[in-house]
């Protein structure tokens, strides 16, 4: 695949990139898609502005949560109100953990990996401290995941593509597993949705989170989602009992009673900016086949690897990316020593990547709006760097806040 014959080329066109940068970071925090700016406008103005607090009703304020979480599903083959767009990924995790230890009484384990994202791992630590210790917080080896699955776990959680180096897991196969031995699932797919092709009705899933920013191009901080299998959604009692999960918020009454399917697993108020934003990425996203974004994503990532092969030779980077394509997500990570000045030296040439501690430089690759000349111009630049040893500078050891 070249530019010349990219199916999805016509989607560059629909974020508002600048000029001269290649954006090697959508997996961080995607493109402003150029719908978005208008959308929020109008929703300020026009519903927010104009009609203050009739829009809950009249501009479908109220449903929003439900409607966009529809549209997620779609992206990541659950079924309709089974996802429901809300909160953070963080929090989304604490609902789905709690939801599934009391779906698993008599086992008290939450098995993870070390090394998984922190969130879901403090997450874990979090839920250990309330229970007072009598859930365990384990994590094991990567590799040593599924012969740890005994008769105690009550929840395996586990990040489908990883953070640092894409390496994805078989979501289906491990989620037979899990069944298998008795315990339940929660995945979090912050670097699946969008990303990969994912089908979590085939794959008999539990439960899964997931964050707007990424990949769907939601926006900083844009509201996460969350998904349960209809089978397990009547038999939870929301640990997180807010009363926008309520059966009826607007009795206002005493006694929480959950709401039916999905939407007992909000809490509070929607963030509808937020929601907003999140909409126009994900219509976005739901116009583009995911077979042909898996298609590109690999492409691309080939011929990233492929140009990189001389530099890791002369230069001393290390892929820590699984070579094997069915064993990775959409991104491609390298380390080396210097990684953070090499980083910063990159990002003062217009290539935006990021660092990942302790020595990970990390490139995302978004099938929608980059193209292939990116991918060639990017390791040309960063071929120069090293050439000229130009990341070798006090300013590019300077840690920022947000590596
Ligand atoms: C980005 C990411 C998160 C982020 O969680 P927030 O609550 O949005 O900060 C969680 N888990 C994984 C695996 C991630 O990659």
């Amino acid at each position: 695949m070249t530019d010349a014959d990219d199916p999805l080329a016509v989607f560059r066109d629909r974020f508002a990139l600048p000029e001269g940068v290649i954006y090697l970071d959508g997996n961080s925090l995607g493109a402003l898609p150029r719908a978005t700016a208008d959308r929020l406008t109008a929703t300020a103005i026009k519903e927010w502005g104009a009609g203050l607090i009739t829009s809950w009703n009249a501009a479908g304020w109220i449903s929003a949560p439900q409607r966009i979480g529809d549209k997620i599903a779609r992206l990541v083959g659950a079924g309709e109100g089974e996802v429901i767009a809300c909160d953070s990924t963080s929090v989304n995790v604490f609902k789905l953990l709690t939801a599934a230890l009391s779906l698993n009484p008599g086992r008290t384990t939450i098995l993870s990996e070390s090394g998984n994202f922190p969130t879901d791992v403090y997450m874990m630590q979090g839920i250990e401290q309330l229970t007072g210790g009598s859930v365990r917080a384990r994590l094991v080896e990567p590799a040593a995941v599924e012969e740890a699955i005994d008769n105690d776990v009550a929840v395996l959680l586990l990040t489908q593509v990883h953070y640092k180096t894409g390496r994805m897991r078989d979501l289906a196969r491990t989620t037979a597993l899990a069944h298998q031995r008795g315990a339940l699932a929660v995945w979090d797919l912050s670097h699946s949705a969008g990303a990969v092709p994912v089908d979590l009705g085939a794959a008999h899933a539990d439960f899964a989170v997931g964050c707007g920013y990424k990949y769907l191009n939601g926006g900083p901080g844009a509201p996460a989602w969350l998904h349960v299998a209809e089978r397990h959604q009547e038999r939870v009692t929301p640990a997180l009992s807010g009363w926008f999960g309520h059966a009826a918020p607007f009795d206002f009454v005493d006694e929480y009673v959950p709401a039916s399917g999905i939407a007992r697993f909000l809490c509070g108020t929607p963030p509808i900016l937020g929601l907003a934003a999140l909409e126009c990425g994900v219509d976005l996203l739901l116009e583009a086949d995911m077979a042909a974004v898996r298609a590109k994503s690999l492409a691309l990532a080939e011929l990233f690897m492929a140009r990189m092969a001389p530099l890791c030779a002369r230069h001393g980077f290390t892929l820590v990316s699984p070579a094997d394509p069915v064993e990775r997500g959409s991104q491609v990570a390298y380390a080396h020593p210097e990684g953070y000045a090499i980083m910063q030296a990159l990002i003062a040439r217009r290539v935006i990547g990021d660092f990942r501690a302790p020595d990970i430089l990390r490139f995302g690759l978004t099938p929608l709006y980059l193209r292939f000349a990116d991918i060639e111009r990017a390791v040309e630049i960063l071929a120069e760097i090293m050439a000229q040893s130009a990341w070798d500078r006090p300013e590019y050891r300077v840690r920022a806040a947000v590596t």
